[in-house]
């Protein structure tokens, strides 16, 4: 398996939408697209998804019009079958006056909606969020103006014009594997018994694999030998895009002194079994790519999935990667 099919094989990768980068240049294509019946407009409020029975809505142009929301500009995010997506903040959900729609988020609906519409959803939200948190120029203050249906902010300021870009956040995830042990951790936040890989962001002036070695021995005072690519997964809680290594040590002496693991343990795949047999190690689900590199580690070790031990939901995740 080549790493496009590692990654494609986590959540939020399945990406269905044309981004057509060359066409959102174009102010008339833009305008006129957006009026297309059967424009799809995924309508958010903030960091959450607005939902209709657990199922996320998503409005046509005359039912956007109706409920007054053609004002805002909405973020144009790509094409699918010849029709235009869109992502639309709604301040107010009030103001829709529909009692049935409620904010959820993301996270709480990964088990029951289709994985592509995910991926959409997942890059709805790092693209609203950016708009939301970017509204002042960074060199002068200025407001800004958005252009190329979202993804460029221009600066108003005619003596600045400075230009920005979505951002996301860059963190490495990593699996750390001693001959037949892999290294868990939990930190003191998490809910009871959650354990994970480590993880971290990516700091100025370090390459991915710096990073990944730099986060192991900051969190378990561990030196990693031989760092190698998993696969990567976009992350959007809040803007991330994890990327997945595999770490291996001759080091198995821990120190969790310096940072903010609450424990940190090296298991065998027939302790791991136990462990989670006897639900004292809850392992991350299968929305994280943390799930997928201790799925793959589990499955080489034994041929067997950690689906056979544990159903994992959503909510196990909580705070994980934030
Ligand atoms: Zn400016």
């Amino acid at each position: 398996m080549d790493h496009l099919q590692r990654s494609l094989l986590n959540c939020f990768s399945l990406q269905p939408l044309d981004r057509t980068a060359h066409l959102r240049e174009n102010p008339k294509w833009l305008a006129e697209k957006k009026k297309q019946s059967g424009s799809t407009f995924y309508l958010l409020n903030n960091d959450s998804v607005l939902i209709n029975d657990a199922y996320p809505v998503s409005f046509n142009y005359d039912q956007l019009t109706k409920a007054g929301l053609n004002q805002v500009e909405p973020i144009y995010l790509g094409i699918k079958n010849e029709l235009a997506h869109y992502a639309v903040n709604v301040d107010e959900i009030e103001s829709l006056h529909q009692s049935v729609i409620e904010p959820t988020s993301l996270r709480d609906m990964t088990d029951h909606i289709d994985p592509q519409t995910a991926s959409i959803l997942a890059y709805a939200l790092v693209m609203n969020r950016w708009h939301l948190t970017t509204k002042y120029c960074r060199r002068c203050g200025s407001r800004y103006q958005s252009a190329q249906g979202g993804h460029v902010l221009k600066c108003s300021s005619p003596d600045c014009r400075h230009t920005e870009f979505p951002r996301i956040n860059p963190a490495v995830i990593m699996r750390v594997t001693c001959d037949d042990k892999i290294l868990l951790a939990r930190q003191p936040t998490w809910p009871k018994n959650r354990y994970s890989v480590l993880a971290g962001f990516v700091e100025p002036g370090e390459t991915l694999e710096h990073a990944v070695q730099r986060e192991v021995m900051e969190e378990a005072g561990i030196k990693v030998d031989r760092v190698y690519y998993h696969s990567s997964q976009p992350w959007p809680f809040p803007n991330s895009l994890m990327i997945g290594y595999c770490a291996e040590t001759r080091d198995m002496k821990l120190d969790i002194e310096n940072d903010d693991l609450e424990t940190a343990i090296w298991l065998d795949a027939d302790e791991l079994k136990a462990q989670m047999d006897q639900r004292n190690v809850i392992l991350s689900p299968p929305i994280s790519i943390s799930h997928r590199l201790i799925e793959d580690w589990f499955m080489d070790k034994t041929g067997r999935s950690i689906k056979e031990w544990q159903d994992i939901k959503p909510e196990h995740i909580v705070h994980e990667n934030e």
